[in-house]
């Protein structure tokens, strides 16, 4: 195999807390000190990013079921331009991934394409209807998968979510919510506040995610099981989750792109393409969520990258399906972040790479001789307009068309092999 020499990057490796020029060795797929044998190949990594690879926890490839909005292979693809050399698939598949065998499927499918790895996580309980939990051992046991969550809803049933909570506790598996009461939330299409109010549209309350946050932080507590709030967007949700991690609590969340970024007021402007679950929330849960992400209290940042056809974002506001893409954007608009000093380099390659790989139980998130060369290359200074057109993705779903970005992921290297290039060397 190829022995590959990154010459005069900016290494950054949050798990040894190591920010400086140098360079980095690969040879036959595995980081190591220094080359054995001249390399075959030299990338020069001037003035770029030299990081672990980044990893995704939450992203939605569509697979089976929903191929005309995205399939392993475009998702696959973007996750590779957008730097990702790891993602976790959502189960809300048509059939659900809850089955040894579609969790097979996917994982298998993903494998042959020889790029980024994917795992696919398992519905917490089948069909993900909330009532009846999915055999987590067997899934465990067959599949080695540990990440379960009923994504795209809540698992409202305070008896099944404490047996799942138990599960984590006894098996060691991480249990991720998608924190909402539909009961509460009625699945309304944007934050219940002043802009709703203003253009006359249903809004959920606040309540929907900040009551099930403080529900599942009680059965941690009480279970001793990992619970792991997906896509965090309340500011009390976030107070509360940063209490619960003081007290000691299995407690440990995650940020999208949109939620550090947007407010509820893009709705006037995007109309269904801001449209997502949970809603845009105002300015304060915003700088909420950026300083508990700047503090720790949340560990990771993930996409939830939801492709729809734009069909699917046609109709009204209230008719349209939730959800944005995100994996060819979380990159660019995170250096944004970084040049607003919200976050450090540090922080930012942290939060999207070492964090998910020990909240998760993945590999990667280092960059130390002897681990599988995951690699991930980013131009911090490359300005660029985001423009869905250039997308892998089947997905051009996102309000951050137009955004002008400070720079973005160039290389992607997964177990030593460049599967995503756009530099000429
Ligand atoms: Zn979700």
């Amino acid at each position: 195999m190829a022995a590959i020499l990154i010459k005069n990057g900016r290494v950054i490796d949050p798990s040894t807390q190591t920010d400086k020029i140098g360079d980095l060795f690969i040879e036959n797929g595995t980081i190591v000190d220094r080359l054995e044998n001249a390399p075959q190949q030299t990338i020069d990594a001037a003035g770029k990013w030299v990081v672990p690879g980044l990893i995704d926890v939450h992203v939605h490839l569509r697979e089976p079921g929903f191929e005309h909005k995205e399939t392993i292979e475009t998702g696959v693809a973007a996750a590779a331009a957008g730097g990702f050399t790891q993602v976790v698939a959502m189960p809300n598949t048509n059939p659900t991934a809850d089955n040894v065998d579609t969790i097979r499927y996917v994982m298998d499918k993903a494998r042959a394409l020889r790029s980024t790895r994917v795992i696919q996580s398992c519905a917490i309980t089948k069909g993900r209807k909330g009532t009846e939990l999915v055999n987590f051992e067997t899934i465990m046991k067959q599949t080695g998968v540990t990440v379960f969550t009923d994504d795209g809803d809540g698992v409202s049933d305070d008896a099944v979510m404490e047996q799942a909570m138990q599960l984590s506790a006894s098996l060691h598996a991480v249990i991720s919510q998608h924190s909402e009461y539909s009961s509460i939330s009625k699945k309304a299409a944007m934050h219940e506040g002043e802009v709703s109010k203003r253009i006359h549209v249903a809004g959920q309350p606040i309540a929907s995610e900040d009551k099930m946050v403080l529900r599942d932080i009680e059965l941690a507590k009480k279970t001793g099981g990992h619970i792991h709030v997906s896509h965090i967007s309340s500011a009390n949700a976030v107070q509360a989750v940063r209490e619960a991690k003081a007290q000691g609590v299995n407690v440990t969340a995650e940020v999208t792109p949109h939620h550090l970024h947007l407010t509820d007021e893009t709705v006037l402007d995007a109309g269904t393409i801001a449209k997502v679950a949970p809603p845009l929330r105002p300015g304060e849960h915003v700088l909420a969520c950026r300083d508990a992400l700047a503090d720790g209290t949340i560990d990771v940042i993930a996409t939830d990258h939801a492709p729809h056809t734009l069909d699917d974002k046609a109709g009204t506001i209230d008719t349209a399906a939730f959800g944005m893409v995100g994996l060819e954007i979380s990159v660019p608009v995170l250096l944004d972040l970084v040049k607003q000093n919200v976050l450090t380099p540090m922080r930012m390659i942290d939060a999207m790479s070492t964090a998910p790989a020990r909240v998760f139980g993945l590999s990667g998130g280092t960059l130390q001789p002897g681990v599988p060369a995951d690699i991930t290359i980013i131009d911090p200074d490359m300005p660029h307009e985001i423009d869905p057109r250039t997308f892998k993705s089947k997905g051009i779903n996102t309000p951050f068309a137009g955004f002008f970005a400070p720079g973005k992921s160039v290389v992607t290297i997964v177990d030593g092999n460049v599967v995503y290039s756009e530099l000429n060397n």
